[in-house]
Formats: C-alpha cells, structure tokens, sequence
C-alpha cells in the first residue's frame, strides 16, 4: 500500500450556495493521514468482505428498471479493479466532515481511495462492512478513470453501495442495527431505504440537494428519467 503525505485539492472554486467541492463551490481539501496498523486491518478486512458481495436475486433488475446501472458485476470484480489499477486506499482529514470518502484521478498519482479519518478507529464488524460499501462506491467513480462526473455515475456508484448493503444484511442478520451514527444514518443505512422506498420521492430529493449541480449525464453515463428528474428537481429549488 503506498503511503503519500499529500494535501489533495479536490475541486477549485469558490462560492457560497454550492456543495463543497462542486464546480463553483468552497473547495474540499483532504490532508492524508499515514494509516496504523489497525486502519490498514480494517481496509484489508473492508476488502475481503467485498470481495465476497453478490447481488440479491431481484435487486439487479429493481436497480436497472429505477434508472441505476452498477458498474461492477460483483464485490470480487471491483476488489480486482483496484489491484489491477494499483489503487491506494487511505484515510484522511477532509476539510468537510460530511464527506465519508472521495477518490482522487490523475495521470500522475494514479487513482488514490480516500476515508474520512473521522472513521479510522471504527474497525467494528458493521464498520468494516460500511467502509467497504464506501470503497466499492468509489471504485465505481474510478473505473471510468475520468474526473467528470454526473447525476447518473452517482445513481450508479449509489446502487453499489446499496447492493452491498443489502447482501450484507442478509449475510449477517441484524448486523445494523441500532447502528446511527453519521457513518450509517446518514450514509450506508439511508440509501437502501431511499432506493428501495415505493416511493421515489425522498431519494430524488437527497440525490437533488448532493448531486443536482452536477450534469444530468455524461458521456460514458447517459442520464436516465431518473437523472433527469433529480436535475429538474435541483433547477427548480430556490438555491441556483
Ligand atoms: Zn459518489
């Protein structure tokens, strides 16, 4: 594992009303921690649980059908595309603690994985399989090894999570429960809810006030109805 004493700069722009880190936003600034010996267990251990995810019969084709296209087959493929990049994992101290990790692109360092050290002493088991669903989120963000990025590629490294999730909820019954922390309440335990709520209104609306300022879609991810809807939802809010 590479170890780099790096400040990333995630995005370059400033104002007031955007997400940190969008295009014309604060941008989100990622000092890396050296991990110890416990964080390099946990992402280690993350890992070998993502190798082991498949998909639930159903949740594929539910996924497809809603307008989310997840861009690994299964754990084991995108464990595979992180050995096959040379991917670093790391955590570090972002400038906003709201961020659980980020990936960073470029044709120099290479792709690098960072978690929100705000987390590097969860090692719990519920942790490691929540890291490991933030890992898998972002390998998807990577596999098209770009720095653009849309509505859709979110919905679609969101469906990653959200596969993973529900593959270890069954796997390990009751494994989150009565787990609320920001980690989970409001990261890996929200969007299975939103996803699979009949109704698609509170995921439109949580996708809108993240992602709406990004494109609809992109080249390599075409927006869906779904995209585009989240988009007309953000447009038609009071904060653009
Ligand atoms: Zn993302």
């Amino acid at each position: 594992m590479k170890i780099k004493p790096i400040i990333f700069k995630l995005s370059y722009f400033k104002s007031k009303t955007l997400p940190d880190g969008a295009p014309g936003a604060n941008p989100v600034y990622a000092a890396v921690e050296k991990p110890d010996i416990t964080q390099i267990s946990t992402i280690k251990k993350a890992l070998d649980e993502l190798e082991k995810v498949e998909y639930l019969e159903n949740d594929l084709l539910y996924m497809k059908i809603l307008g989310a296209n997840p861009p690994f087959k299964n754990g084991k493929e995108a464990v595979r595309w992180l050995e096959e990049s040379k991917a670093s994992i790391l955590y570090a101290d972002f400038s906003n603690p709201n961020v659980h990790a980020c990936l960073n692109y470029n044709s120099k360092e290479g792709i690098t994985i960072l978690i929100n050290s705000n987390y590097k002493n969860n090692c719990s088991h519920s942790d490691i399989l929540a890291i490991s669903e933030a890992i898998f989120h972002e390998c998807g963000h990577g596999k098209d090894m770009d720095s653009e990025n849309s509505i859709q590629e979110e919905l679609n490294c969101l469906s990653l999570n959200v596969l993973a999730h529900r593959f270890y909820q069954k796997k390990y019954k009751g494994i989150f429960e009565n787990k609320n922390s920001f980690l989970y309440s409001q990261g890996v335990s929200l969007y299975p809810k939103l996803f699979f709520d009949f109704y698609k209104t509170a995921l439109k609306n949580r996708v809108a006030d993240k992602y709406g300022y990004l494109q609809s879609g992109d080249n390599k991810h075409p927006a869906t109805t779904l995209a585009k809807d989240i988009k007309r939802i953000y447009e038609s809010t009071t904060y653009i």
